[in-house]
């Protein structure tokens, strides 16, 4: 054991945080900055994402969509703790990579809307969480409106997501009415409009209630709380510290991200509670601590052209052991062979800079000239380590791809290979055309791949949406050619793999009805 590596290691708190669209993962992260330090005003992540943020370094796509790459990986220091966020990136630029982040977090922060509950993309990523089985925190956010009853909210973790949400606070009020939390985890109670900064904590009695001479005490929204107090004493889960580390809970604390409120009492429990980098899954034989002397780590994202002047790309490591240190020499576990680390960034605030330090947990940027492949682990030291595959992420829309100069095969296939190596994109082959499809887990993937094709591989491409959703691969000792039809696409994968493409959950039914005894599976 190291010690002193293992101390560095405990400050660690990295997570990603799990929403959809609109239920305030910006505001929330803003307010997290503005509580580390980090950024001095709200609106400055908001500006980014809507484009209003002026910075020369992006490509010219984000800029458009207002998308920020700055903001991939948010580093802060917050009590005493090394906080790193990981942007999981929603709206139109959903992919793949957002998936992928989740593979290199300690943790999950769930944003829920309380007026709408759990929607759709918040399903989908908890499904991934669920299969880390990394603890999932949830933040049930916009209590300033009015929104669904705390209770059904609650419930709905265990009905939808099948997790057991246990209350670590409980709205006095909501909306117009919303008067403050009762902080069951801190035994007090906080208020939404405090007298003053000095006043914004009630402390409860023994009983757990307000002495009748408190402010509060009678207020016809407290006593309703108490009444609910009482409901979830007696029914409620019991926090349990090790269900929720290992994803079978998830603490419940209520807020309001754009007021501010309930952010820094949520953002103290998370630092507590959630765990520091633990060992690493090598395979299924073999973990690696996180103060292991030697250095480690693997690729979750590879992002191309932070700069045009330079057409960089910057390959993002989650460190799983050991010491980053610049100029470090590592090996390529894929090929064997030596790398020497000499240019990496770690990100702070809106800053790339110069790593100091890196230890499990954190993140390193490596500027990269096509070395590494997503999933790539890399490590220092004789003993080899191999982190298992990321795994896959079956896309949910699919283009068909040409050259629009059929003169320019070469330049067309030359880019198609290298940016279906980053990941961004999956590539498919038509069975019996052999056509290139596409597919992809956001729609934004496809403007991107259009793009740099364009300007880094001088190829116009032509692109047509399939209007498929629906990807099942196939045994192929099972596979019959007829089964192929105008309900629809057979094609198979890059490894040769067939399957079939379904334009709706109709078509594939339809096919299982036809073909009862063919098993169709889905990737993830
Ligand atoms: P994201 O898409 O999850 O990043 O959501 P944003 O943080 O951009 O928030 C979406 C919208 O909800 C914005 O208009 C926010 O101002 C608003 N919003 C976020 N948090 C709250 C909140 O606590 N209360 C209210 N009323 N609106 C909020």
């Amino acid at each position: 054991m190291n010690k002193k590596l293992l101390d560095k290691v405990n400050k660690r708190r990295t997570f990603a945080i799990i929403s959809h669209p609109d239920a305030g993962k910006t505001t929330i992260t803003e307010q997290m900055l503005l509580l580390g330090g980090v950024i001095r005003s709200a609106g400055t992540v908001k500006a980014r994402k809507t484009g209003n943020y002026a910075t020369s370094d992006w490509m010219e796509i984000e800029k458009k969509r207002g998308i920020s790459v700055t903001s991939s990986v948010m580093q802060f220091e917050y009590e005493g703790k090394r906080i790193n966020i990981l942007d999981t990136p929603g709206h139109q630029d959903f992919s793949e990579d957002t998936y992928r982040t989740l593979m290199a977090v300690d943790a999950a922060v769930m944003v829920i809307d309380s007026a709408r509950g759990i929607e759709p993309q918040t399903k989908k990523l908890f499904k991934v969480v669920r299969q880390r089985g990394i603890p999932v925190f949830t933040f049930m956010n916009k209590l300033d409106r009015d929104g669904r009853e705390p209770l059904d909210l609650v419930a709905e973790l265990e009905d939808v997501l099948g997790i057991e949400g246990v209350a670590m606070n409980w709205p006095i009020g909501m909306g117009q009415t919303m008067k403050g939390l009762y902080d069951i985890a801190n035994h007090r109670i906080e208020l939404y409009h405090p007298a003053d900064a000095d006043h914004r904590f009630l402390p409860l009695n023994e009983a757990g209630r307000l002495d009748p001479d408190q402010p509060l005490a009678d207020d016809p929204q407290y006593l309703d709380t108490m009444d609910e107090i009482e409901l979830l004493e007696g029914a409620g889960a019991e926090f349990d510290r090790e269900a929720v580390l290992a994803g079978k809970q998830t603490p419940v604390f209520f807020g309001s991200a754009l007021t501010n409120f309930g952010v820094e009492t949520f953002l103290q429990s998370f630092v507590d509670l959630a765990p520091a980098p633990a060992a690493h899954v090598v395979n299924e034989t073999e973990t690696l601590a996180p103060d292991d002397d030697e250095f480690s780590g693997f690729i979750f994202k590879i992002q191309a052209n932070m700069n045009p002047q330079h057409r960089d790309r910057i390959a993002f490591v989650r460190v799983c052991s050991g010491e980053f240190s610049k100029g470090l020499d590592v090996t390529l576990a894929r090929t064997g062979k030596p790398v020497r680390l000499n240019n990496a960034v770690e990100f702070e605030s809106s800053a790339r800079v110069q790593v100091s330090e890196a230890v499990a947990g954190d993140i390193v940027g490596l500027y990269d000239t096509g070395n590494f492949q997503i999933g790539d682990s890399i490590y220092a030291g004789k003993h080899k380590v191999e982190f298992a595959p990321l795994p896959e992420f079956t896309p949910e829309l699919f283009m068909r791809v040409s050259p629009k100069n059929v003169m320019k095969q070469k330049s067309f296939h030359k880019g198609m290979n290298q940016l279906v190596q980053e990941g961004a994109v999956q590539l498919y082959r038509n069975y019996q055309t052999e056509d290139y499809i596409l597919g992809a887990v956001g729609q934004l993937q496809f403007e991107v791949f259009q793009y740099r094709m364009k300007n880094e591989y001088n190829s116009d491409v032509e692109m047509t949406s399939l209007g498929h959703r629906v990807a099942r691969w196939i045994d192929p000792d099972q596979l019959d050619p007829k089964m192929s039809s105008s309900r629809n696409l057979l094609v198979k994968d890059r490894f040769g793999n067939p399957l079939f493409l379904f334009e709706n959950a109709f078509a594939e039914r339809w096919f299982h009805d036809k073909y009862p005894d063919v098993k169709l599976t889905e990737k993830l």
